[in-house]
């Protein structure tokens, strides 16, 4: 089973910095460390492989050089091959530009069974990447995935979870998937994993051009969304309980409400 996962690296801060100029997150210096839910993708990715009996964890990233760390942390975890996707070109990109730029390294990449994605990364916070490669690829997702097994070698049976509950969808493949941090627990690298990470498995640097991405398309460029301008937002005044009698409260609050010209 040929297995696709991303990650990306992500500040390891509350204090994150904007660039005023280009209000994009400055990244470099930053104590960084792989996305949370990617932890748990990877995981994925490596127990199906297992399951299917053997194949290829893939595992890509769209970063500044410094997320080579990232990558060799989930080669140690047990994945096979690494992509790391650098290049000026690809900075500045908003959810729309990151997602076409993973199209274009999936498409070099060739043949694959499945691809995996953390539901959301805790920066940018939009959920948006996994689906939007899916609609590139023009290939079936399962959002949510809290677990996942063969059905059989063209079907994969995902348990998602949803408002009020759990679903079980059978998918065909080539499918893509996103993870939640309730899938797995993220086994440890052994020793032996962290050595191969570094001496055995084969890690790549592909550019724009080496996987063929219109320049129009990618970074700031290809961003529809550009960051206007980014502020501390001031703190709210404190908030007060109303306590005693549910149907009291409700009067005051609409008294309150009405006084404060709310509605
Ligand atoms: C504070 C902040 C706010 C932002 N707001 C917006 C916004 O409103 N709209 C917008 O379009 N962009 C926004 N961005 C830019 C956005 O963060 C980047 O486009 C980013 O590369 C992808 O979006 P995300 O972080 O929301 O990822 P998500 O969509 O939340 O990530 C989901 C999954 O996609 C995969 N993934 C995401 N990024 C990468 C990557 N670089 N390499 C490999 N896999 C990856 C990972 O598996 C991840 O778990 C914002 C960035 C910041 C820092």
């Amino acid at each position: 089973m040929n297995i696709i996962v991303t990650i990306k690296q992500v500040p390891d801060t509350n204090d994150v910095r904007i660039d005023p100029i280009t209000g994009t997150l400055i990244r470099e210096g930053v104590p960084s460390i792989v996305n949370p839910e990617d932890r748990h993708a990877v995981e994925l990715g490596l127990s199906l492989r297992d399951e299917a009996g053997g194949g290829k964890v893939t595992v890509i990233s769209m970063g500044p050089p410094q997320a080579e760390v990232a990558l060799r942390q989930v080669l140690a975890m047990g994945a096979d091959e690494a992509v790391l996707l650098s290049d000026r070109a690809f900075a500045g990109a908003d959810t729309l530009a990151t997602a076409c730029t993973l199209y274009h390294a999936v498409k070099k990449i060739g043949v694959f069974d499945l691809i995996i994605c953390g539901r959301q990364a805790i920066d940018g916070d939009t959920a948006q990447v996994g689906p939007q490669l899916a609609e590139f690829l023009n290939i079936p997702q399962v959002t949510y995935s809290v677990g996942a097994r063969l059905e059989n070698s063209k079907t994969l049976l995902v348990k998602r979870m949803t408002d009020v509950g759990f679903q079980t969808i059978a998918v065909p493949l080539p499918a893509l998937v996103t993870c939640l941090k309730e899938a797995n627990r993220p086994r440890i690298p052994t020793l032996r994993g962290c050595m191969d990470a570094y001496r055995e498995r084969p890690f790549h640097v592909w550019d724009a051009s080496y996987i063929g991405a219109p320049v129009d398309d990618i970074g700031l460029r290809g961003s529809p969304t550009q960051v206007r301008r980014t502020f501390q937002p001031s703190p709210r005044g404190n908030g007060f309980l109303l306590t005693g009698d549910a149907q009291d409260c409700v009067l005051r609050l609409v008294g309150l409400i009405h006084e404060r010209g709310l509605v």
